[in-house]
């Protein structure tokens, strides 16, 4: 399987990493080593000293598919659950300024914590998600699908002219604003509307 990140899909979020709103979606890939499932604790790696949280709506593919019709990409997925596409925020910015790709930023081992995934037929709208990232019980994070800059149906169907989509992939679909740094100790939960999804001890 495969995981798909979806970059600057919130306005406010491209903003706070002064980004300009992009006119097509951008997207990058983590390996499967990224994975962190079942409560296991993220470790913070050594070759960062400024490591963000970017707690994210994960959609899970349920049937493969290439070129896939926006209309139809609905029928794609169907659960959905949170994620947190930690970043090594001083290895990307350092990428970035010499036009580097960001894999070790963003690829690597443990970089992606997912928890419990709900059926999307027991939420009501999709683009009006609420969910949220509390840090020691403090909300950090606030994000509502309806601020998407691309829609899931079209993320889907823009990604997969690129790369086939399997049963089982993953697609982060971007962070809401207030990303920042994580220390020894922390403890992430992430909430889909009232419903604790994820809960993340940094190491
Ligand atoms: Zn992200």
């Amino acid at each position: 399987m495969k995981i798909i990140c979806i970059g600057r899909n919130y306005a406010e979020h491209a903003k706070e990493l002064n980004n300009p709103v992009p006119a097509s979606p951008v997207f990058f890939m983590k390996p499967d080593t990224a994975l962190l499932k079942n409560g296991e604790p993220f470790y913070i790696p050594d070759f960062s000293n400024d490591v963000h949280h970017e707690l994210e709506v994960v959609l899970k593919i349920s049937k493969a598919g290439k070129h896939i019709d926006e209309a139809f990409a609905g029928n794609y997925f169907d659960e959905i659950g949170l994620g947190i596409d930690f970043t090594a925020r001083d290895l990307q910015e350092t990428a970035k300024s010499k036009g580097l790709p960001w894999e070790i930023a963003k690829a690597f081992d443990g970089s992606a914590p997912i928890g419990k995934f709900v059926s999307k037929t027991t939420l009501t709208d999709l683009s009006a998600i609420t969910f949220h990232l509390e840090v020691n019980g403090t909300v950090r994070q606030q994000g509502n699908t309806a601020d998407l800059l691309f829609s899931f149906d079209r993320i889907i169907a823009y990604v997969s002219q690129f790369v086939t989509l399997k049963t089982g992939d993953l697609v982060f679909t971007g962070t809401p604003a207030g990303v920042a740094a994580i220390a020894i100790g922390d403890r992430l939960k992430g909430f889909l509307g009232k419903e604790c999804l994820i809960d993340c001890e940094v190491k």
